[in-house]
């Protein structure tokens, strides 16, 4: 079979939406019958995204086959409805490890080894081991960063290179940004003909840009961009700041993009069916009701901005759930360090909210509050959602204000106590002795059995599951009879019972902890289980509380 590439680089700013661009796209392409996959490179010389702080990185995004990567990655998987698996997904050290363990083991038969042309050979036979493996008719690669870094040209060396092999398999798009500065009140398209001018300068013509910014482009700007940068003017796709993410899909289709990029490559144009992707976005769009969900966590911020996209797929659970059940998600950020200083502060938000999470998180800032929330949905009948660490929080609570042990705690915090209720799991000890931290947590699709009765197996409907993990301590089975016995029901555990992998309570609304991030495995076209039982429950507390459950009133982009 073809394979056919179809790289998306960036222009003048990062942050313009290349990875929902990539998404989009590929939805679209894949809704006219052909098999897409998608590649994420990130220039960074970091092996994999897991060793780099949230602040840093936002969300890391994990594979089934347990990768730990870039959260655009999470965003093709959502819109493209399918796994990606680790070959698709590629930093600057991963390249160069691979090429100089080669170099160790003779590989290159005695020949120098050289930037060029053997990091991009590697590239390259990284991108179509990915395509071949997925089938693929068409292999979007989006690069990180914006054309002009020093840290990307390897990569667009490797897409040039591979367009001089096979000229008709490669083609270019760039993601761009055209800014309309207030003081001038017009769209400006310099900073983007510049980009392509740098693009250029790589030894790449685009053949499609896609121009963010606040408004829709206009004619005059595409017929200056498509006569300064040589791209045809139909090939000017403009993507102004959307209400919904979800629109995008349609934006594109309504400028026919997938269509012009399959006559690109010599492919037959096709009718795209999107009907199952108009249906999530009209259910999500005439919600009328919306439930508080709280997502208590650490805050994450640099300078004066607060980083949301830490938990982005945890965001989007929520969302696809909310729509799957005909309300709006009104999303709410808890500091979990402020309830540490407040407690009234704590019970004013926490009773306000239809549904709370907790989510994944490491280290101890803001671990107290984390269960103080846990304690209050417990005993005021809050839904709750706990998310790894938001799990081995409930566990610990419960030893705590259940069974009266105050020093309960997990081994990751205070390595002393005496009632270590989570632990580092035995196979995790000579990791962290010999600080072997990369790639090292228990990362991955796992397999899951569920409760009979369960509240658990209720939500799935089935009694054996596959669920996404990445973690480094679990809960320590010496204190399984007691939790239990407290009345503490372990309603998931892995298929050898090792593992305790879901806690859950009776009388209580909805009380769910699991030990993994069933938020990766959530899509607008298949809502998760767990997300969809914490959002019902929700929806009955919204409902019998009053307080809850109120009319939609943000006009805030979803
Ligand atoms: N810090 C905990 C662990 O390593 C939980 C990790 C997480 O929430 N992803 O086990």
């Amino acid at each position: 079979m073809k394979h056919h590439y179809l790289f998306i680089v960036g222009g003048v700013m990062s942050g313009v939406g290349k990875g929902t661009s990539s998404a989009a796209l590929g939805l679209t392409l894949k809704s006219k019958g052909y098999s897409v996959t998608a590649i994420k490179i990130d220039p960074y010389v970091n092996v994999d995204a897991g060793t780099m702080n949230p602040v840093e990185h936002g969300e890391v995004f994990v594979t089934v086959d347990g990768d730990e990567t870039d959260q655009d990655v999470g965003t093709y998987e959502r819109y493209l409805e399918t796994n990606i698996p680790r070959i698709n997904y590629m930093t600057t050290g991963r390249v160069y490890q691979t090429v100089i363990e080669r170099e160790r083991n003779l590989e290159y038969k005695g020949k120098c080894v050289e930037v060029v042309p053997h990091v991009p050979e590697e590239i390259i036979s990284r991108i179509e081991k990915a395509s071949k493996e997925a089938k693929a008719d068409i292999t979007l690669i989006e690069v990180g960063g914006t054309v002009g870094e020093y840290q990307n040209v390897l990569f667009l060396e490797a897409a040039r290179m591979m367009q001089v092999k096979d000229p008709n398999s490669v083609r270019f798009v760039i993601v761009s940004y055209l800014p309309v500065p207030p003081s001038v009140g017009e769209m400006k398209s310099k900073p983007t003909q510049y980009a392509i001018r740098t693009l250029n300068s790589a030894g790449i013509r685009p053949d499609f840009v896609v121009g963010r910014s606040p408004m829709a482009m206009d004619d005059p700007r595409k017929q200056k961009i498509a006569w300064i940068c040589g791209v045809p003017k139909e090939h000017i796709i403009s993507a102004p700041d959307a209400k919904s993410v979800y629109d995008i899909p349609d934006m594109f289709e309504q400028q026919d993009f997938a269509n012009n990029v399959l006559k690109c490559f010599g492919l037959k144009k096709k009718e795209s069916d999107l009907k199952r992707w108009h249906g999530f976005v009209k259910k999500m769009k005439s919600a009328k009701k919306e439930i508080k969900v709280g997502v208590v966590g650490k805050y994450f911020s640099t300078g004066d901005f607060v980083l949301s996209d830490v938990y982005l797929s945890v965001l989007e659970a929520i969302k696809h759930a909310a729509v799957s059940e005909g309300v709006k998600a009104k999303i709410e950020w808890l500091n979990s360090e402020e309830f540490e200083k407040s407690p009234v502060k704590m019970k004013k938000e926490l009773s306000q909210m239809d549904a709370v999470i907790v989510p994944g998180g490491f280290g101890s800032r803001g671990i107290e509050g984390k269960i103080k929330t846990i304690e209050y949905c417990r005993k005021n009948k809050i839904p709750y959602l706990g998310l790894c660490y938001g799990m081995q929080c409930a566990v610990i609570e419960y030893a705590r204000n259940v069974l009266g042990w105050k020093d309960a705690n997990t081994t990751e915090i205070d390595e002393k106590t005496e009632h270590p209720v989570v632990h580092i799991q035995e196979s995790q000890k000579d990791n962290v002795a010999k600080g072997s931290y990369g790639g090292t947590l228990r990362l991955g699709g796992y397999p899951c059995m569920l409760k009979k009765g369960s509240k658990a197996s209720g939500a799935y409907k089935t009694d054996m599951i596959s669920e996404r993990h990445r973690h480094r301590y679990e809960f320590n089975n010496e204190y399984r009879d007691a939790l239990q016995s407290a009345g503490l029901v372990i309603s998931g555990v892995s298929p050898d019972d090792h593992f305790v992998e879901i806690v859950e309570l009776e009388n209580h609304p909805f009380f769910v902890g699991v030990q993994f991030h069933p938020e990766f495995q959530s899509r607008p076209l298949s809502p998760h289980p767990l997300f969809v039982g914490l959002i019902k429950a929700g929806k009955s507390r919204g409902k019998a509380t009053g307080k809850g459950m109120g009319k939609v009133t943000g006009k805030k982009k979803v």
